[in-house]
């Protein structure tokens, strides 16, 4: 079970490698969602619990919106993290995936958290109404609501901001380099 994931990985591995100077972050989240999918419908019970867990969130997203002119990480920084993991355990390749489609994706802020002071906020958008936007701290779940004072279940009720939210503008990305 373990081997066909680190088979995939390989796999993905050797298809960056290929596309390592020309791939933006468009085409690698495109690239990593499309490898997420190969085990939704695995036969292997367990893997298809992992897909469950790590990448069903993402079925509701279009990759195209979330392809920002603003970067707040360093695509190179991303792309040497896929290539220079070779590990046989099976979860490092998942949370990996996992990890670097939210930060391809979840717009980060350079608001510093209020709570921890650790992280900057990431930006939300409400399902319903695309201007009610929320601010989310990876490192401490600690939320502000700006248009609502109290938001709900940010999960379910909320995805990360679109790169076409007229709102988006107010706000700067985070500086990666700092
Ligand atoms: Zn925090």
């Amino acid at each position: 079970m373990s081997h066909l994931i680190i088979k995939e990985w390989k796999s993905l591995q050797e298809k960056i490698l290929v596309r390592r100077n020309l791939i933006n972050s468009l085409e690698l989240s495109l690239a990593l969602l499309g490898w997420a999918l190969k085990f939704k419908k695995s036969n292997n019970e367990v893997i298809c619990n992992l897909y469950a867990d790590y990448f069903k969130y993402y079925e509701r997203l279009n990759p195209h919106d979330y392809n920002f002119h603003k970067k707040w990480y360093d695509l190179d920084e991303l792309l040497d993290t896929i290539l220079g993991t070779n590990t046989n355990d099976y979860r490092r390749p998942i949370v990996i995936v996992r990890d670097i489609l939210w930060e391809i994706i979840a717009f980060k802020t350079d608001i510093l958290c209020e709570n921890c002071g650790q992280d900057e906020y990431r930006l939300f958008e409400s399902l319903q109404n695309s201007q009610d936007l929320v601010l989310c701290c990876d490192n401490c779940s600690h939320t502000i609501g700006l248009n609502n004072e109290f938001p709900q279940d940010i999960p379910n009720k909320y995805i990360p901001v679109k790169k076409n939210n007229l709102q988006l503008s107010k706000f700067n990305p985070s500086n990666f380099a700092d």
